[in-house]
C-alpha cells in the first residue's frame, strides 16, 4: 500500500511510520513539525519507500501519485500544548481532518482518524465503552481539543455516508513510550524527567484522578489491525490496567530507580480544569473485531522508555 501519515514526525505518528514499512508498505509523512520532532523519523531517510513533505495539513494538502490510505494523526494533543494554542489546535482538528478527508477522496482511499478518548470528557460512565457519548464542556479550557476531535468524527462519518469513503476511526488512550518530547507537559514525560533529574515528582492535586496507560506498540498494533478490518464505528485502544496519578509516580520512581520526593502542587493555569476524574478503556470491542488485546504490562513499557529518556535528559 503507498499510505500518508500526518503527524508522522511526531510521537505515535513516527512509531506507525516504522511499523507500516517494516510491513513492507510505502510511507509519505506529512508534518509541520510543530511539536513533532525530525529526530524521530531521520533513521528512515535512507529507505526508498519513505517520504517526508513538511506542510501545514490545515492548508490545501497536495500528494502526487495514487494513495489507498490516508491516516490523520496530526493534532497538538498535549494540555499544555493545547492551552498554548487553542486556535491552531481548533483548526488541526477540524480543517486539517476536513483537507486529509479531501485527499482521501480524491484519491479513492481509506481514511483513519486518531481521535481521542477526551471525546468521553470527564466521563460519567466507567470504564468508557465506545456507546457512551461523553461529558465534554465545550467552553472550558481542554474543550478545543475534545471538541476538534468529536467534530473530526463528525466530519469522517459524513464523508462515509455521503461521499462512501472507506473511514476508520481510533479512539486513543493515554499512550506513552519512546519518542515522547521531554517538555510536553503530559504525565509521563513529566514524571520520567523529573525521576531522571532527581527533581520532585510533580503530582497534581491530591492524585486521586486515574489514568490506564498503554505501551506505544501495543497501539501501533491495534492501529495497524483496525485499518486492515472493515469496522466503520470508533474502537477504543488503550490497556485497561487503571491507577492513580499518585500511584502511578510510585511505580515511575521504582522502574527507574530514582529518589525524588513526589510533591502535590495545585497549577495556577487552567490546566487541571476539567481534568477527567478517571479514565478507563472498555477494549471488548477492540477484543472481538481486532482480535487485540494490549499485550506490554506497564514496568516493561516503563523500563523501555525509562532507557530511552535516560540518554536524553
Ligand atoms: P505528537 O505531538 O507527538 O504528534 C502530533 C504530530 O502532529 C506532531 O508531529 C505535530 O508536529 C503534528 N502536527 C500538529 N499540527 C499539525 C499541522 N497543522 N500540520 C501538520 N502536522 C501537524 O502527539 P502523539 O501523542 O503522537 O499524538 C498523535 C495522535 O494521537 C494525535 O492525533 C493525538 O490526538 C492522538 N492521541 C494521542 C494520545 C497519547 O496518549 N499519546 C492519546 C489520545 C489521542
Ligand atoms: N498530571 C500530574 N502531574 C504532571 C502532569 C500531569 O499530576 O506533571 C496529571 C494530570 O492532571 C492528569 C493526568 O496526570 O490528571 C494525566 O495528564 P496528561 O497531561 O498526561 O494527559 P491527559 O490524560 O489529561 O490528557
Amino acid at each position: 500500500m503507498r499510505i500518508l501519515i500526518t503527524g508522522g514526525a511526531g510521537f505515535i505518528g513516527s512509531h506507525l511510520c516504522d511499523r507500516l514499512l517494516d510491513d513492507g508498505h510505502e510511507v509519505i509523512a506529512i508534518d509541520n513539525l510543530s511539536t513533532g520532532n525530525m529526530d524521530n523519523i531521520a533513521h528512515l531517510f535512507g529507505n526508498e519507500r519513505f517520504s517526508f513533505i513538511k506542510h501545514d495539513v490545515t492548508n490545501y494538502v497536495y500528494v502526487s501519485g495514487p494513495l489507498d490510505a490516508v491516516l490523520h494523526l496530526a493534532s497538538l494533543p498535549s494540555p499544555v500544548d493545547y492551552l498554548e494554542k487553542p486556535i491552531q489546535t481548533l483548526k488541526v482538528g477540524a480543517l486539517g481532518t476536513h483537507k486529509t478527508l479531501g485527499l482521501a477522496k480524491a484519491k479513492q482511499a481509506r481514511f483513519l482518524l486518531a481521535s481521542t478518548s477526551e471525546v468521553y470528557g470527564d466521563p460519567l460512565e466507567h470504564p468508557q465503552p465506545e456507546e457512551y457519548w461523553g461529558n465534554v464542556n465545550p467552553v472550558g479550557p481542554r474543550g478545543v481539543y475534545d471538541e476538534s476531535k468529536r467534530f473530526a468524527e463528525a466530519l469522517t462519518m459524513a464523508y462515509h455516508r455521503a461521499h462512501g469513503i472507506d473511514t476508520r476511526i481510533v479512539r486513543i488512550f493515554n499512550t506513552y513510550g519512546p519518542r515522547m518530547r521531554l517538555d510536553d507537559g503530559r504525565v509521563v514525560p513529566n514524571f520520567l524527567r523529573q525521576a531522571l533529574r532527581g527533581e520532585p515528582l510533580t503530582v497534581y492535586d491530591d492524585g486521586s484522578r486515574t489514568r490506564s496507560f498503554c505501551y506505544v506498540s501495543d497501539l501501533v498494533e491495534g492501529i495497524v489491525c483496525l485499518l486492515h478490518s472493515d469496522e466503520i464505528y470508533p474502537v477504543n485502544l488503550g490497556n485497561p490496567n487503571e491507577m492513580t496519578i499518585h500511584e502511578f509516580a510510585k511505580r515511575v520512581l521504582d522502574v527507574s530507580g530514582s529518589r525524588s520526593a513526589i510533591a502535590f502542587i495545585t497549577p495556577k493555569d487552567e490546566r487541571t480544569k476539567d481534568d477527567p476524574q478517571t479514565r478507563r478503556p472498555d477494549i471488548t470491542k477492540a477484543q472481538r473485531v481486532l482480535g487485540w488485546t494490549p499485550k506490554v504490562s506497564l514496568d516493561e513499557g516503563l523500563g523501555r522508555t525509562v532507557a530511552w529518556f535516560r540518554s536524553r535528559v
